[in-house]
């Protein structure tokens, strides 16, 4: 069927990561960003509001912020997920509380695996992610195919 090309998408070498932390994990985010902070910094970064103001903050180098995730900064990150704008997300979420906006998280991890973009939602696969040589060179991600989807019609 796909002979040559299946369904895909072309992850470039310096990557677009969507950083995000629930407040219990924000301190955990921001050490990790700390200490990856040369591996990061080839990369282009975003990230929800507070997250993204602490990481600007505690790195020093720019950061592309949405709102904040309650007020809708994790539909933003989903919605650039879908249009082919996030490459990789690292997100902590917290798994201790419940959180306002659980939709909206269940929505964004639904979105990665839809687009199969590489996530990490807790430290270890974080650091396997960024010491992976695939963070650093073209990825061809490969994709179901969505043909039903994109030729609906009921
Ligand atoms: P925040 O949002 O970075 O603005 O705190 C994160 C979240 O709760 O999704």
């Amino acid at each position: 069927m796909h002979a040559q090309h299946p369904p895909h998408r072309v992850l470039q070498a310096r990557k677009r990561i969507a950083l995000i932390a629930h407040d219990h994990k924000k301190a955990e985010l921001i050490e990790w960003a700390v200490y990856n902070k040369t591996a990061l910094s080839r990369h282009e970064l975003l990230a929800t509001g507070t997250t993204g103001k602490l990481l600007e903050d505690a790195l020093d180098v720019p950061i592309k912020k949405m709102l904040s995730g309650p007020l809708g900064g994790d539909q933003q990150i989903g919605a650039r997920i879908a249009e082919g704008k996030v490459d990789v997300m690292i997100f902590f979420w917290d798994p201790m509380e419940a959180q306002p906006h659980d939709p909206d998280i269940k929505a964004l991890l639904r979105l990665a695996v839809v687009w199969n973009i590489p996530i990490a939602c807790d430290r270890a696969t974080a650091d396997f992610l960024m010491t992976s040589p695939l963070m650093n060179q073209e990825y061809r991600a490969i994709l179901p195919d969505y043909n039903m989807y994109l030729h609906r019609s009921i």
